[in-house]
């Protein structure tokens, strides 16, 4: 354990985030019972509906505000009719993620790191999410095929850090987890364990003690980037678990995604900055959203965006100032913006 002294927080966490898996917000009708919306207020996309369905977790859900259809979670889980409007430009596949796919379930497009696509779902669905029309079903492994995965990154003596991915790492059991670190901790040249997970914010529950202990015994510097794109979604909870993760070693880090009429003003992303040191999180990343189909009422211009980082570099001290960033297909890394 990278800090044995420090007790792991104990909570009643373990039996219930399964619990809380199994009984989602699926339907539109009951969000909008849920929070008191006036159902003539946006009417669901029906095709919206049907090609990514709504999947909202109940403790995310009572973070949003009643009776309010302007709610920035909201916004971000609400299957709407705008979607459905076909725009040039906008694709499936705006990473270009399928050539780098040569292997069920990973993704190699940078020397000395790998992605691995960890679960094949999430606990919530965003609907600016750049892998919604990903092939998850072509990309869910048995065991057999993990471990061919796992043994072809052994062979790579280049490899440093794996990250897994998703769809939601998290969601996996801790069973499954334990068995995948095991096998990755065996890998002698790798030094980092990156994990991306939005479900330690929206089900804290899910930093169960188990969880946190296996993080914090495995051999490999962990490193949590949990996504989170507003300061309303951080309850007292989150920053519950974040603090001991933290205290366990773990490096925490944010990356955030620019969106319209979620956070694209500057009193939000600074109550975000704020929010996050409070969590002992840093703020690492602010994406240009992607130009994913479906997605175009979420888009910022670049300039708005760096208009933004610039003022809020006058406000917080630069740590605060997260790197605003795209991922432009093809380049050899993310594109520094501001
Ligand atoms: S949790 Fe991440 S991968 Fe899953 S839908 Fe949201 S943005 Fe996409």
């Amino acid at each position: 354990m990278k800090n044995p002294a420090l007790k792991l927080i104990d909570t009643d966490a373990a039996e219930k985030w399964q619990q809380i898996l199994a009984d989602l917000i699926t339907d539109p009708k009951d969000l909008v019972e849920f929070l008191a919306l006036d159902p003539a207020g946006r009417p669901p996309g029906l095709k919206a509906q049907q090609d990514f369905p709504l999947r909202v977790p109940r403790p995310f859900a009572e973070r949003m505000e009643k009776g309010n259809w302007q709610d920035p979670l909201l916004r971000q889980v609400w299957p709407d009719r705008e979607e459905e409007q076909a725009h040039p430009g906008l694709v499936t596949d705006p990473l270009a993620e399928a050539g780098f796919n040569q292997q069920p379930g990973l993704i190699r497009k940078y020397r000395g790191r790998a992605l691995l696509m960890a679960a094949p779902h999430c606990a919530i669905h965003c609907r600016y999410c750049f892998r919604r029309h990903f092939d998850y079903q072509a990309n869910t492994l048995s065991r057999a095929q993990w471990q061919q995965s796992i043994d072809s990154l052994r062979q790579d003596l280049q490899l440093r850090e794996v990250i897994l991915s998703g769809g939601d790492p998290l969601a996996n059991s801790d069973a499954q987890l334990a068995w995948l670190l095991e096998q990755l901790a065996s890998i002698p040249q790798l030094t980092t364990l990156r994990i991306h997970s939005r479900l330690p914010v929206v089900i804290p529950q899910r930093m169960s003690r188990e969880l946190l202990a296996m993080l914090s015994n495995c051999r490999l510097q962990t490193v949590l980037v949990i996504h989170s794109n507003h300061s309303q979604e951080l309850d007292a909870r989150c920053q519950e678990s974040f603090a001991e993760l933290a205290a366990n070693g773990i490096t925490m880090l944010n990356q955030a995604v620019i969106l319209k009429g979620v956070n694209d003003n500057v009193p939000a992303l600074k109550a975000l900055s704020e929010r996050l040191l409070q969590c002992h999180v840093l703020p690492y990343y602010l994406h240009l959203p992607d130009q994913v189909a479906g997605t175009r009422h979420f888009l910022v211009d670049a300039d708005e965006a760096r208009a933004l980082i610039a003022a809020l570099r006058s406000q917080l001290p630069g740590y605060l100032v997260p790197r605003l960033v795209q991922e432009i297909p093809g380049e050899q890394s993310k594109t520094l913006l501001a």
